[in-house]
């Protein structure tokens, strides 16, 4: 069987690392905001190149408090609108509805799964305040672009960079291209904690002041609270454990993309179609950091069956939009076509780090002997 994702077959490897860090904690007596988290933060910086990290509890956090402090700074108040990809996980969404912003959702690329620009300018209105630009499945979206349209219009750029730790475009990374960004270091990400955690980045000064001190009930200084925070941080531990994590990074994800270079030169079936241009040069592969494979199917169920006959568990990434979600009922009727047809299509193929060459093999057989 050819697992979708093995967590354990990936921390094993560093679990030596992992343990020894693990005690280091245990020993020193202190386990939240220590010395492993300011080291942690001060890593991840300069891994995107931003000017600030700042470790919270999760990935929904990271973008809950960067929508907070901008309130708190009197660049948003409540009622303003934000614009965020109808294609994308809830999360993007939790967090403008969770500060009392309204979510305007625009369509996707079809051929990216990221925001369009196009769909971005026929969505600002004179309430519009912010985008949020999400990286979807480890590309990033179309920032140059969104940068340039935020400048016309006076908008803030949140960078929702949960999937895309090392995605870059002419090598700037996720994480430095908005006014903020957030990321998750939950377990499956590309940079996994073992449990949950989040960060900001950001070149803002105030801006980081203001979501650390939201982050620790809203409190630079012990007992003295400047706002109505509430407790997110990063704990010592698992600061720890991704300081190892990161230190790998880069060789997993170069595995990933060795993995998405095979697929997208030997997956050769008019029934599957691929993320990636079948002409896409070597340098425009390596900038995606593939968090996901996401090829699209009409006949996805029926795709997905044959595949797990043949060993290879896949998953889907996501079987019900946003919208659809009993959670927004009042959006239920509303029709977004190209995100109803990703949602409908979509599957995400196996794409662990420590997958062997014959895995990828077969499932490349697989998907091209798959017919109808
Ligand atoms: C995982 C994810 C989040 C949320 O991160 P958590 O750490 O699980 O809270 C937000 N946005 C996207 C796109 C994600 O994939």
């Amino acid at each position: 069987m050819i697992k979708f994702l093995e967590l354990d077959v990936i921390n094993q490897q560093y679990r030596s690392e992992l343990i020894e860090a693990c005690a280091k904690v245990i020993d020193s007596g202190w386990y939240i905001a220590g010395q492993e988290l300011k080291a942690f933060e001060e890593e991840f910086t300069d891994y995107c190149g931003s000017k600030h990290c700042i470790g919270v509890a999760n990935g929904l956090d990271a973008l809950i408090l960067t929508l907070r402090a901008w309130k708190e700074l009197g660049k948003l108040e409540e009622g303003d609108e934000v614009i965020v990809p109808a294609n994308t996980y809830i999360a993007s969404i939790l967090a403008i509805t969770e500060n009392r912003l309204k979510a305007v959702l625009v369509e996707p690329n079809p051929q990216t799964y990221n925001i369009c620009p196009d769909s971005i300018r026929s969505a600002i209105t004179d309430k519009t305040k912010v985008i949020v630009a999400v990286h979807l499945y480890g590309r990033l979206a179309p920032m140059p672009e969104i940068m340039s349209i935020a400048k016309e219009y006076d908008l803030l750029v949140l960078e929702d960079s949960a999937q895309a730790h090392g995605a870059h475009i002419d090598g700037k990374k996720a994480g430095n291209w908005g006014h903020a960004s957030g990321f998750s270091f939950y377990p499956g990400k590309n940079l996994g904690a073992l449990g949950d955690a989040g960060a900001i980045t950001t070149n803002d000064d105030s801006l980081a002041n203001t979501v650390r001190a939201l982050g620790n009930y809203g409190s630079h200084k012990k007992y003295e609270n400047i706002y109505q925070g509430l407790n997110s941080r990063l704990d010592e531990m698992q600061a720890a454990i991704l300081r190892v994590k990161l230190r790998h990074l880069s060789l997993e994800t170069a595995r990933r993309q060795e993995i998405a270079i095979r697929y997208a030169q030997s997956i050769d079936n008019p029934l599957i179609l691929q993320p990636i241009a079948k002409g896409a040069s070597i340098s425009e592969l390596q900038s995606h950091v593939f968090h996901l494979y996401v090829v699209r199917c009409g006949e996805r169920d029926v795709l997905q069956e044959y595949l797990a006959k043949a060993g290879i568990q896949t998953l889907i990434h996501y079987p019900i939009p946003p919208h659809k979600q009993q959670a927004y009922k009042t959006w239920n009727d509303d029709s977004y076509p190209a995100t109803e047809k990703i949602h409908s299509e979509a599957l995400s193929l196996p794409i662990s780090p420590v997958m062997s060459d014959m895995d990828v093999k077969n499932v490349i057989d697989a998907c091209n002997s798959f017919r109808l």
